[in-house]
């Protein structure tokens, strides 16, 4: 599914011919510095959706931003009155400039009214389970059940096994929402994707010697993503695919490291026969 954010292009050459018109101006200025904070050589970057929504952002007050549906004033209104604060332009180009503004805001929360939709579709594509450790959204998870060291999900399993939404290949938090481009996963995993999921060597070697119970939650979540990612979500003892992930140590006492993990399932290696 294509994102239904409005052709932004022709919305700005509009906004530009406007502002454009206002050469040495505070908001031909305000462009200016908008482009260079955002590393751009120079204003405007039309066609980079990221850019456009900051740009709305930059000149609309907070009002407009946190605007409600059933506010009787409509948004643009807000942008006019604090764009009037900002600049001594005229009547008609301001108004001009604060509806074009609103059209982007409002395209920017449609576009995120269509992720909230998509949720349904993609616990369907994905069998009801988190994209990297498998972990059933609905129904028991066996890290909760089980009550695994490695997995300190039961703490809060309602708050950490609800669905959220990634994108697979990161854009910019403005960035478009196609469908394809999206996965639910746990929030552990979630967590640790956010996080990056590189792990320093440094930090690995300063925790690989305490016992599971004492390594960071984050730590460990980091550890199952990279090895789910390493290998391919494949259960390494039974070569399982589509069941619940987790971490086990190659070999009884081992440290904490990578090389000393392999990825596996609940059914190959439930924690009362896993040893640590
Ligand atoms: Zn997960
Ligand atoms: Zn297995």
């Amino acid at each position: 599914m294509v994102s239904q954010t409005p052709a932004l292009g022709s919305l700005l050459a509009e906004v530009e011919a406007v502002l454009g018109s206002r050469g040495g101006g505070a908001l031909a200025r305000h462009l200016k510095v908008l482009a260079t904070a955002l590393g751009c050589d120079r204003p405007p970057v039309w066609d980079d959706p990221s850019f456009v929504v900051l740009l709305a952002i930059s000149l609309s007050p907070r009002t407009a931003i946190s605007y409600q549906t059933l506010d009787p004033r409509p948004r643009w209104h807000y942008i006019y009155q604090y764009l009037k604060s900002l600049t001594d332009g005229g009547r008609e180009e301001l108004e001009r400039v604060a509806r074009l503004l609103a059209r982007i805001l409002d395209a920017r929360e449609k576009d995120r009214f269509t992720v909230v939709g998509d949720v349904d579709r993609l616990l369907v594509k994905q069998r009801g389970q988190c994209a990297i450790c498998k972990l059933p959204f609905h129904g028991t998870s066996a890290a909760i059940l089980q009550q695994d060291p490695f997995r300190p999900l039961w703490h809060a399993p309602f708050e950490l096994t609800r669905p959220e939404i990634d994108h697979i290949e990161p854009v910019g938090w403005a960035g478009e929402n196609q469908f394809e481009n999206l996965q639910l996963l746990c929030r552990a995993c979630n967590a640790a994707k956010a996080d990056g999921v590189r792990i320093p060597l440094h930090r690995e070697a300063a925790i690989a010697g305490l016992s599971v119970d004492c390594v960071p939650r984050i730590h460990l979540f980091r550890l199952l993503v990279w090895l789910a990612s390493e290998r391919k979500g494949k259960c390494e003892i039974g070569g399982c695919l589509d069941r619940e992930l987790t971490i086990r140590l190659t070999r009884p006492g081992a440290t904490i490291v990578r090389a000393n993990l392999r990825l596996a399932c609940y059914e190959c290696s439930p924690v009362q026969s896993a040893s640590f």
